[in-house]
């Protein structure tokens, strides 16, 4: 009875408050998803600009929502975020996505795994460990790992910082994710222990039609290669895209025109002719 008082009193008096009453239930709902086997990741291939084959994949996550259906990240980071359950959801991706990457080794040459670390994981104190606990139980080499990170203000933090060190120690590489859209790019290339830049791919969607986009492209992967720094352009969709890009330098390619992010089933096959003797 004190709870039902509690909720009319919200309902009547304070939106705000009843904001807050949605946002617990999300939450709950968020982390009971990830226990309950809801969330699913999809893959999608970085491909050579040189042959074409797959050098490494990238984990994005999806929830099978029992009532909405299926949701992208876009839907339910944020709230993850907010509220710290996407340190769960985190460990789950790492997880499954090593164990996933595990079982494709066949004796040919190892494709790289990418895995998305939001800045709340980055900032958490035992996310080395985590990353430690993954590869360990799941027996994946410490090199086939990328972390793909953003540039926010939590990459300035000398404890995000030493993070990083940490994890490059493990022999765990580090992409900058979405690179060009943050704030102090150049700054964070040379002060962490970047290896891979990835290029948004806003700037690929444009660079065939605006000379603004097509000269950041093309300044991002000269300095890159000059930092001795990967490139990878996000979002390829088409053959003059990927052209303009090669003729730019760019290391690698991802994007719908090689494959749109797939279950790990679909994404078996693909890899099975499109990989590295
Ligand atoms: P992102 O890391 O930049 O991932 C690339 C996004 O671009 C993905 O969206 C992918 O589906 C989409 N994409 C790929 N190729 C193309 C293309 O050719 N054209 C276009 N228009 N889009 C393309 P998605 O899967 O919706 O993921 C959105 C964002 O959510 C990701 O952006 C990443 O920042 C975040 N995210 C995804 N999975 C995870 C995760 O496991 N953990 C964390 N922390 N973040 C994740
Ligand atoms: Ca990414
Ligand atoms: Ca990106
Ligand atoms: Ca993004």
């Amino acid at each position: 009875a004190a709870k039902a008082a509690g909720k009319n009193r919200v309902q009547f008096f304070s939106p705000a408050l009843l904001q807050l009453d949605d946002r617990a239930a999300a939450e709950a709902e968020l982390r009971a998803a990830v226990a309950d086997g809801q969330l699913v990741l999809a893959y999608q291939p970085v491909v050579s600009a040189v042959d074409g084959r797959c050098t490494a994949v990238e984990a994005l996550v999806r929830w099978h929502h029992p009532v909405r259906g299926l949701l992208g990240p876009d839907e339910f980071l944020g709230l993850a975020e907010e509220t710290g359950a996407v340190l769960e959801l985190g460990e789950w991706v790492l997880r499954s996505a090593c164990a996933d990457a595990a079982g494709w080794d066949d004796g040919s040459t190892p494709v790289a795994l990418h895995v998305n670390a939001s800045p709340v994981q980055l900032a958490h104190p035992q996310f080395v460990d985590l990353v430690r606990a993954a590869l360990a139980g799941t027996g994946l080499a410490a090199d086939r790992l990328v972390v793909e990170v953003t540039e926010t203000t939590v990459l300035d933090s000398p404890a995000v910082s030493a993070t990083l060190d940490e994890l490059v120690g493990l022999g765990v590489g580090v992409a900058l994710d979405d690179f060009g859209t943050g704030y102090s790019a150049l700054t964070t290339l040379r002060s962490l222990p970047i290896g891979i830049v990835k290029i948004d791919k806003s700037f690929v969607a444009g660079a065939l039609t605006r000379t603004a986009d097509a000269a950041v492209v093309e300044a991002i992967v000269q300095m890159a290669g000059r930092l001795g720094l990967a490139t990878v352009a996000e979002g390829v969709e088409s053959a003059e895209q990927e052209a303009f890009l090669r003729m730019a330098g760019i290391t690698a390619l991802q994007g719908f025109r090689y494959l749109r992010p797939a279950p790990v089933a679909e994404f078996g096959r693909w890899l099975a002719g499109n990989r590295r003797p």
